[in-house]
């Protein structure tokens, strides 16, 4: 494959990844790894169920608001806080299978104030802005600095405005980032060492088991798992079965480890059964987001990303 090609399926293995992950997980969110292990042995088959009750295949609010974040995006070419609101709501409106308490509050507030992002509030350090930030990652790629944290925090305060949401998110973005870029596994690890040596808030204490939603844990887990991982499978495995909250650390581990691995790298069995109209909404958006990016703009690319 030419590098223009390898990059587009890095981009789409991103996006299914989530979805796989998010669909993966769910079935064993807020489980204990041992509560999984006995129900299911390992659990490494996207047959629904869970709390939510879904069919083999459905995905969750991690997933849909991705997809509305990135529908936002390719509607105004940017994110634009407002629209971003406004997407969020409409969301909200098609009664959506689960929602965040803080997501929730987040919309309400604009409802209410038409003001579109959030006052900082300590208790907004849960992973419900990092979860969705995968549009973005591809629709900045290859941009300045400043313009991508500028993108990440005006998706992010949207629902979440705490310093702890705001560097896991945008720690997420370049890693995704430089995943893309074909940066090895090695060099993965040494960039979130780099991160926890500058916030150590996000230092690992063991083993991660039955994460919370609280990004600093949904992180630990997903690091881990995508370090000691040798493939998306392997790593996507280890992490929903930590449980907690499965679907999520599935989302972000598996937007991480599909732009590592690209889309050949994702088990078949699991895109067969992946819902069929969300996986087309993810291969369509993230081939658009990335021709949205810089990336996708440079001159010796230009025209290469459909
Ligand atoms: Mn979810
Ligand atoms: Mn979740």
């Amino acid at each position: 494959m030419d590098s223009q090609s390898l990059l587009h399926d890095r981009a789409v293995g991103a996006y299914l990844g989530m979805a796989v992950g998010d669909a993966l997980g769910a079935t064993v969110e807020f489980m204990t790894p041992a509560e999984i292990a006995s129900v299911h042995g390992v659990h490494d088959r996207i047959v629904g169920g869970g709390w939510l009750k879904l069919r083999p295949g459905a995905v969750t609010d991690d997933t849909e608001m991705a997809l509305a974040l990135g529908d936002s995006i390719l509607a105004h070419d940017d994110v634009v806080p407002a629209a971003v609101a406004q997407a969020f709501s409409d969301w909200m409106c098609s009664k959506p299978v689960d929602i965040g308490n803080t997501v929730r509050r987040g919309i309400v507030h604009y409802r209410h104030s038409g003001e579109p992002h959030v006052p900082y509030h300590e208790q907004g350090a849960g992973n419900g802005a990092c979860m969705r930030s995968l549009p973005v990652a591809l629709a900045t790629l290859g941009e300045p600095d400043q313009r991508i944290r500028r993108a990440v925090l005006d998706q992010a305060h949207v629902t979440h405005h705490n310093t702890l949401s705001d560097d896991g998110s945008l720690f997420v973005v370049k890693l995704t980032q430089a995943a893309l870029s074909g940066t090895s596994r090695q060099v993965l690890g040494a960039l979130i060492d780099q991160f926890q040596s500058r916030l150590p808030a996000f230092r690992y204490h063991g083993r991660q088991q039955h994460p919370s939603g609280f990004i600093v844990d949904t992180l630990v887990a997903v690091f881990q798992a995508f370090i000691a991982g040798g493939s998306f499978e392997a790593a996507l495995i280890d992490v929903v079965n930590r449980g907690g909250d499965a679907d999520t650390t599935g989302a972000i581990l598996g937007m991480i480890a599909g732009a590592h691995y690209g889309r050949q790298g994702i088990p078949i069995r699991w895109l067969n059964v992946l819902d069929s109209d969300v996986a087309q909404r993810c291969e369509r958006q993230a081939g658009a987001l990335l021709a949205l990016s810089a990336a996708a703009n440079h001159p010796l690319m230009r025209g290469q990303v459909s």
